[in-house]
């Protein structure tokens, strides 16, 4: 038993070693890649769900990679938490988010995804001042969106981040809603302006009853608290409709537009119509 014991703990430890190379060599190759100009963000519309009027645009990152194509950011952002970094490419993302909303429509919000490693380093307030002064863009313009992963670890640190970065005039949403652990408490003592409602929600309404008994608890309780709303992932019309019905006050999906590199956006097409 013991010799089996050793066996499979030496496999394990090959395992371990060839996962730690691999996440050297990736961690390697994202740092030649920000520098190579290899990075892009794409922007996903948001619009309202009543009027679709476009509202604005989720900025997704993609890695245009000269060898595998376009690299979806669940390949990569896992392993730049791990290394830390998520912290320059981070501010990377918040820097090219910025600069290019100062060039949309004056109406319109950029939403950035943070990473909950970000919360962890006292700069990420600096860094957020610093990409909105040097874009010009208003602080109201920029909406961070953050998981509730930071509501768990490190909870009065983060709620002391949260209230800071809230005082910078930027707005906070809760993404991914419902499918961890957030509770009712977390909402009354965190500042969040919106929930977006996680996708497998919406991708089951129509098919399962108790999404839509939580999309309805999520959209009541936002406006019993002043919190608005934004249902992602929606894909076709019942959803839509399922959501207009709940009130829901944002919508986001495949049906009304996917992630677009920034020069093929919706607010340029209306204009290239009018044009
Ligand atoms: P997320 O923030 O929940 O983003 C929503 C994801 O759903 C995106 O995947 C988007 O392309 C996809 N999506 C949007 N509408 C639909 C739909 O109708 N149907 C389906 N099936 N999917 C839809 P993506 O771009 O692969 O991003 C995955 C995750 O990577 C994001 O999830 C976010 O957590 C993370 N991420 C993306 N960009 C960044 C970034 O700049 N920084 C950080 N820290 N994380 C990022
Ligand atoms: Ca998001
Ligand atoms: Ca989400
Ligand atoms: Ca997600």
């Amino acid at each position: 038993a013991k010799r089996a014991g050793r066996g499979s703990y030496h496999v394990y430890d090959l395992a371990l070693d060839e996962r730690t190379r691999d996440r050297h060599a990736l961690g390697h190759a994202m740092r030649e890649a920000l520098q190579n100009d290899e990075f892009e963000l794409y922007y996903q519309p948001f619009y309202e769900a009543e009027t679709l009027t476009l509202v604005g645009y989720e900025a997704l990152i993609r890695w245009n990679h000269p060898e595998r194509g376009l690299v979806p950011p669940g390949e990569f952002i896992p392993v730049a938490e791990e290394t830390g970094f998520i912290h320059v490419l981070g501010e990377w993302v918040l820097k090219k988010a910025c600069r290019e909303a100062i060039t949309w429509p004056a109406g319109l919000t950029v939403s950035v995804n943070l990473s909950p490693v970000q919360f962890r380093r006292k700069a990420l307030n600096s860094a957020v001042t610093s990409a909105l002064s040097q874009s010009g863009l208003p602080a109201h313009r920029l909406e961070l969106e953050i998981t509730e992963t930071v509501l768990l670890d490190e909870t009065m640190a983060n709620l002391a981040t949260l209230k800071q970065l809230k005082s910078l005039g930027v707005r906070v949403s809760l993404d991914d809603f419902g499918v961890g652990y957030s509770s009712l408490s977390y909402l009354r003592t965190f500042p969040f302006d919106k929930l977006k409602i996680d996708r497998s929600f919406v991708n089951d309404l129509g098919t399962r009853d108790e999404a839509l008994a939580i999309v309805r608890a999520v959209t009541g309780m936002g406006r019993s608290l002043g919190i608005k709303t934004t249902a992602e992932g929606v894909e076709t019309e019942e959803q839509y409709a399922c959501l207009r019905e709940e009130r829901c006050s944002y919508i986001q999906g495949y049906l009304f537009g996917r992630p677009q590199p920034v020069q093929r956006l919706a607010h340029l097409k209306d204009h290239d119509a009018c044009g």
